[in-house]
């Protein structure tokens, strides 16, 4: 896990992040913090009609930069686990498939997951964490973890919710599963931050040295 990559980024092609986010800002901000790789990772769905000119706005930002700048997006995990993406954009840029609708019922959230697990347009689960009405057993943890790994998935340690539950990250390493970080920036001053999460942090780092 390297602190100089984020891989969950947003700009300002939504509706609720910070007006000064917009790709060049974005970028230039990663530069400064000498980061070496940034996901742009917009929020989208099926509707979304801004994909061209959003990626040819990260093209162009690109193509100077001493960053490595990867295209992508971050996609809602619908009720039957499909994801709410234009096939031809979860085939073929860098996809976090995420929760940010609650469906109150371990069962469906957990078939929901596990067919997001199981597609392989997904790269990345975000920001992973059972609702607060359910509870995972160790064993279903486990499961979980051994799932992730089968289907080669990367489980996003995310700074803005502060997830997966610490309690989750041991049992994940020792199965195999890979993490990496991802501020969810929605602001310039949040890019690359991870300081809030140094916990969950050491946590697999001192599991790696093991
Ligand atoms: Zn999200
Ligand atoms: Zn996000």
């Amino acid at each position: 896990m390297n602190l100089l990559e984020d891989y969950h980024v947003h700009c300002n092609y939504n509706d609720h992040s910070a007006h000064d986010l917009t790709i060049p800002n974005v970028t230039r901000q990663a530069e400064e913090l000498n980061l070496e790789t940034i996901a742009f990772t917009e929020h989208i769905r099926k509707t979304s009609d801004w994909l061209p000119e959003y990626l040819r706005e990260i093209e162009s930002s690109s193509k100077d930069s001493s960053v490595k700048i990867i295209p992508g997006f971050e996609a809602k995990i619908l009720v039957d686990g499909s994801i709410d993406c234009p096939e031809e954009y979860s085939k073929n840029y860098f996809l976090i498939a995420s929760f940010h609708t609650l469906y109150h019922d371990k069962s469906v959230w957990l078939n929901a997951l596990t067919n997001a697990i199981e597609n392989p347009s997904v790269d990345v689960i975000g920001h992973i964490a059972p609702e607060t009405t359910f509870r995972m057993e160790q064993c279903e943890v486990e499961d979980l973890a051994s799932l992730i790994v089968k289907n080669k998935k990367i489980i996003e340690i995310n700074a803005k919710y502060r997830r997966p539950p610490p309690e989750w990250i041991v049992p994940f390493m020792e199965k195999g599963v890979k993490f990496h970080l991802g501020s969810d920036a929605h602001r310039l001053e949040d890019i690359g931050q991870f300081t809030k999460i140094s916990d969950l942090i050491s946590l697999v780092i001192d599991q790696d040295s093991h």
